[in-house]
Protein backbone atom coordinates (compact mmCIF):
# COMPACT_ATOMS: atom_id res chain seq x y z
CA UNK A 1 0.00 0.00 0.00
CA UNK A 2 1.62 3.36 -1.12
CA UNK A 3 0.92 6.30 1.79
CA UNK A 4 1.87 10.14 1.79
CA UNK A 5 2.11 12.24 4.67
CA UNK A 6 3.69 15.21 6.10
CA UNK A 7 5.22 17.15 9.25
CA UNK A 8 2.67 20.01 10.98
CA UNK A 9 3.69 22.86 8.40
CA UNK A 10 4.37 20.89 5.09
CA UNK A 11 7.58 22.10 4.39
CA UNK A 12 8.42 17.80 5.59
CA UNK A 13 6.43 16.08 2.91
CA UNK A 14 7.04 12.05 1.80
CA UNK A 15 5.60 8.78 -0.08
CA UNK A 16 6.58 5.49 2.03
CA UNK A 17 4.96 2.04 1.45
CA UNK A 18 3.40 0.18 4.23
CA UNK A 19 6.14 -2.44 5.88
CA UNK A 20 4.69 -6.12 7.26
CA UNK A 21 5.00 -4.90 10.97
CA UNK A 22 1.93 -2.60 10.75
CA UNK A 23 1.26 0.16 13.44
CA UNK A 24 2.38 -0.09 17.00
CA UNK A 25 2.58 1.96 19.89
CA UNK A 26 5.39 2.74 21.89
CA UNK A 27 5.53 3.33 25.50
CA UNK A 28 9.25 3.57 26.13
CA UNK A 29 11.00 6.89 27.78
CA UNK A 30 12.55 8.30 24.60
CA UNK A 31 9.74 7.74 22.39
CA UNK A 32 7.43 9.51 25.03
CA UNK A 33 9.75 12.69 25.30
CA UNK A 34 10.38 13.01 21.45
CA UNK A 35 7.10 12.19 20.21
CA UNK A 36 5.37 14.58 23.38
CA UNK A 37 3.02 11.50 23.68
CA UNK A 38 2.84 7.80 23.22
CA UNK A 39 4.46 7.19 19.82
CA UNK A 40 2.48 5.57 17.68
CA UNK A 41 4.42 4.54 13.87
CA UNK A 42 3.68 2.37 10.92
CA UNK A 43 6.32 0.17 9.93
CA UNK A 44 7.34 1.73 6.19
CA UNK A 45 10.57 -0.83 5.72
CA UNK A 46 13.15 1.31 4.09
CA UNK A 47 10.62 2.89 1.50
CA UNK A 48 10.38 6.48 2.90
CA UNK A 49 10.96 9.03 0.74
CA UNK A 50 11.14 12.85 1.50
CA UNK A 51 10.36 15.94 -0.90
CA UNK A 52 13.71 16.76 -2.10
CA UNK A 53 14.80 20.00 0.52
CA UNK A 54 12.70 18.87 3.27
CA UNK A 55 14.09 20.65 6.17
CA UNK A 56 15.15 17.41 7.94
CA UNK A 57 17.11 17.14 11.09
CA UNK A 58 17.81 13.56 13.09
CA UNK A 59 18.84 12.88 16.62
CA UNK A 60 20.69 9.65 17.03
CA UNK A 61 18.99 9.07 20.57
CA UNK A 62 20.93 5.34 21.05
CA UNK A 63 23.60 3.48 19.79
CA UNK A 64 21.58 2.11 17.09
CA UNK A 65 18.16 4.09 16.22
CA UNK A 66 18.12 7.71 15.15
CA UNK A 67 14.90 10.09 14.95
CA UNK A 68 13.90 12.00 12.16
CA UNK A 69 12.22 15.52 12.67
CA UNK A 70 11.21 18.60 10.76
CA UNK A 71 13.58 21.46 11.36
CA UNK A 72 10.85 24.24 10.40
CA UNK A 73 7.72 22.99 12.77
CA UNK A 74 9.48 20.43 15.05
CA UNK A 75 7.19 17.42 14.22
CA UNK A 76 8.23 14.10 15.01
CA UNK A 77 8.58 11.72 11.66
CA UNK A 78 9.98 8.92 11.79
CA UNK A 79 12.15 6.34 13.85
CA UNK A 80 14.60 4.55 11.76
CA UNK A 81 17.75 2.66 12.59
CA UNK A 82 20.72 4.39 11.76
CA UNK A 83 21.30 2.25 8.69
CA UNK A 84 18.44 4.22 6.91
CA UNK A 85 16.72 0.53 7.52
CA UNK A 86 13.84 -0.21 9.50
CA UNK A 87 11.74 2.96 9.39
CA UNK A 88 8.82 3.23 11.39
CA UNK A 89 7.01 6.75 10.89
CA UNK A 90 4.41 8.71 13.15
CA UNK A 91 1.31 7.60 12.60
CA UNK A 92 0.10 11.52 13.03
CA UNK A 93 1.97 12.33 9.84
CA UNK A 94 -0.97 10.30 7.78
CA UNK A 95 -3.82 11.84 6.69
CA UNK A 96 -6.00 9.34 8.74
CA UNK A 97 -4.33 7.62 11.58
CA UNK A 98 -7.55 5.26 11.87
CA UNK A 99 -6.50 3.53 8.42
CA UNK A 100 -3.65 1.69 10.82
CA UNK A 101 -5.09 -1.10 13.41
CA UNK A 102 -2.31 -0.66 16.36
CA UNK A 103 -1.27 -4.24 16.63
CA UNK A 104 1.31 -4.01 19.24
CA UNK A 105 2.61 -2.46 22.06
CA UNK A 106 6.12 -2.08 23.12
CA UNK A 107 8.09 -1.51 26.35
CA UNK A 108 4.42 -1.75 27.64
CA UNK A 109 6.20 -1.89 31.65
CA UNK A 110 7.70 1.86 30.48
CA UNK A 111 4.05 2.73 30.37
CA UNK A 112 3.17 5.31 32.97
CA UNK A 113 0.19 4.15 34.60
CA UNK A 114 -2.03 7.70 33.69
CA UNK A 115 -2.96 6.30 30.51
CA UNK A 116 -3.74 3.65 28.60
CA UNK A 117 -4.55 2.41 25.20
CA UNK A 118 -8.46 0.83 24.41
CA UNK A 119 -8.37 -2.91 23.23
CA UNK A 120 -6.26 -6.00 23.45
CA UNK A 121 -3.33 -6.24 21.21
CA UNK A 122 0.19 -7.99 21.55
CA UNK A 123 2.37 -6.26 24.37
CA UNK A 124 6.22 -6.62 24.86
CA UNK A 125 8.07 -5.62 27.69
CA UNK A 126 11.67 -4.00 27.93
CA UNK A 127 13.19 -7.40 28.38
CA UNK A 128 11.39 -8.87 25.59
CA UNK A 129 12.38 -6.54 23.53
CA UNK A 130 16.23 -6.33 24.21
CA UNK A 131 16.07 -10.34 24.03
CA UNK A 132 14.64 -10.34 20.49
CA UNK A 133 16.93 -7.59 19.40
CA UNK A 134 19.63 -10.17 20.55
CA UNK A 135 18.35 -12.69 18.66
CA UNK A 136 18.41 -10.83 15.48
CA UNK A 137 22.15 -9.75 15.53
CA UNK A 138 23.00 -13.18 15.84
CA UNK A 139 21.49 -14.03 12.28
CA UNK A 140 23.16 -11.28 10.82
ZN1 LIG B 1 7.36 20.98 9.19
ZN1 LIG C 1 10.18 3.78 22.01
Amino acid sequence: MSLTGSCLCGASTFEAELGPMGAGACHCGMCRKWSGGVYLSVDCGESVKFKEGAPLGSYKGSEWGERVFCKDCGSSLLWQTQDGKNQHVSIQCFEDPSQFEIGMELFIDRKPSSYALEGERNKMTEAEIFAMFADMEVEK
